[in-house]
């Protein structure tokens, strides 16, 4: 029984599902093991019991990777069309984009996209196993000898093929663990340093009053830093940021760095108050930008800026730091929430390590490694499960 299976899947996630699913389609046979009592826990809950899953305009530059290039091979061999025509045969399931080429399934439940795989795996005959933890993966002669605890009772598999599709360390709660990483490590391959990637960033020491007394506030905003921008809302919250700019930037950001946040990216500050000084300057500072911010965001400035200030009173230093501080707002985390509200770990096992057109580990042959244990860490929106979808059917190919 054990030795009759092409390969064994560690890991019941987006990765794992698309790759017994597309084994399935090519008459292979997997077994899936999955220490959660369910299939798709992630999935289940992403965005927002929604699923956002996959990116009209996914490329390699939506990617943080020690190397973008790697990816071109598989983005070639399942495109984004792949993933929407996959739904839509199996599933039915029509994408509907909310915003930023974002697509959700047009029913808005992630349900209806782990369903797909369900059906799959039934109906091509893969074996799932849940509740079942696997322990240890090790080499053996021409294949891999798995110690699995499943319901309580420890059990050994051999199987030529093992595919490591057990993700990565955010949000414990749901199945995420270290056990791709550990065992990469054991095996003498390289890992990319990881850390947690699409995460809130915290403020702490003098300015965290600042932040917490604008609460709940909402700005779009540029947020930026010397390798990437992006423009989006930003959240303030009682321990910091969050909301969509900041999770984007997290993933570009390291401990003790700095970014800055333009509060008001489509107007000039500058060119507003030279229109204002026309009109005859006779509003105060705290006025002007009461057409552009909330009446908390007006007051909060108050802490930096001279807002009872009469325009045509202003001279030019005032209107540098007004400039300054609402195009280059200066941002110094103190850290992140860490990985229990990350939404993706960055880094992993390093892609040298993997052909890239099969994402077999190069020095064993028959292990191979996808989704988020692999060092290619996607935006928001989207695009982790491009890369999911398309390291599961990429593997797939090969087992
Ligand atoms: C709150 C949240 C919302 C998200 N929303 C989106 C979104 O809308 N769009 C998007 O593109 N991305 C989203 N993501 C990211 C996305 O969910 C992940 O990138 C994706 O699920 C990774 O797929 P994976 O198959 O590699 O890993 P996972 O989906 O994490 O699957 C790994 C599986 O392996 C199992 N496992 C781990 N260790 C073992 C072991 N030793 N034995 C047996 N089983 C094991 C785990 O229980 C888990 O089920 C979100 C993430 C979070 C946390």
């Amino acid at each position: 029984m054990q030795g009759n299976y092409d390969a064994i899947i560690i890991g019941a996630g987006a990765c794992g599902l698309m790759c017994a699913a597309q084994a399935g389609l090519l008459g292979k046979r997997t077994l899936v093991l999955e220490k959660n009592d369910k299939p798709g826990a992630k999935i289940l809950i992403s965005g927002g019991g929604r699923c956002n899953f996959t990116n009209l305009y996914t490329s390699p530059e939506n990617f943080v990777t020690a190397n973008p290039h790697f990816l071109h091979a598989a983005f070639s061999q399942w495109t984004v069309e792949d993933t929407l025509s996959f739904f839509d045969t199996f599933g039915d399931i029509r994408g509907e984009e909310k915003t930023l080429g974002q697509l959700f399934p047009k029913s808005n439940k992630a349900k209806d996209i782990v369903a797909v795989f369900t059906r799959l795996l039934y109906e091509t005959g893969q074996d799932i196993w849940l509740r079942t933890e696997v322990k240890s993966v090790m080499r053996e002669g021409e294949g891999y000898t798995i110690l699995l605890t499943r319901e309580g009772e420890n059990q050994e598999l051999f199987c030529k093929k093992v595919v490591f599709a057990s993700g990565g360390l955010p949000v414990a709660k749901l199945g995420a663990s270290d056990f791709a990483l550990k065992t990469a490590r054991q095996m003498g391959l390289q890992i990319v340093e990881i850390a947690p990637a699409l995460v809130p960033l915290t403020i702490t020491g003098k300015d965290a009053s600042w932040y917490t007394a604008l609460a709940g506030n909402t700005i779009f905003s540029r947020v930026s830093n010397t390798r990437i921008s992006f423009e989006e809302n930003i959240l303030f919250t009682h321990w910091g940021l969050s909301g969509p700019a900041i999770l984007q930037i997290s993933s570009y950001w390291r401990a003790g760095e700095r970014f800055t946040i333009d509060l008001l990216p489509k107007f000039d500050i500058t060119e507003l108050i030279r229109k204002e000084r026309l009109a005859g300057g006779k509003r105060t500072v705290g006025q002007l930008l009461n057409d552009y911010f909330t009446k908390k965001m007006v007051e909060a400035f108050g802490k930096y800026l001279p807002i009872g200030l009469k325009i045509a009173s202003m001279g030019k230093a005032d209107a540098k730091l007004i400039a300054d501080t609402i195009h280059k707002f200066m941002v110094k985390p103190a850290g992140d929430k860490g990985y229990d509200k990350a939404e993706v770990m960055r880094g992993g096992v390093s892609t040298d390590e993997l052909n890239p057109r099969t994402l077999e580990t190069k020095k064993y042959r028959g292990l191979y490694f996808g989704g988020e244990a692999v060092d290619i860490t996607g935006w928001l929106g989207g695009y982790n499960f491009q890369w999911a979808w398309a390291s599961g059917f990429l593997i797939a190919q090969d087992l």
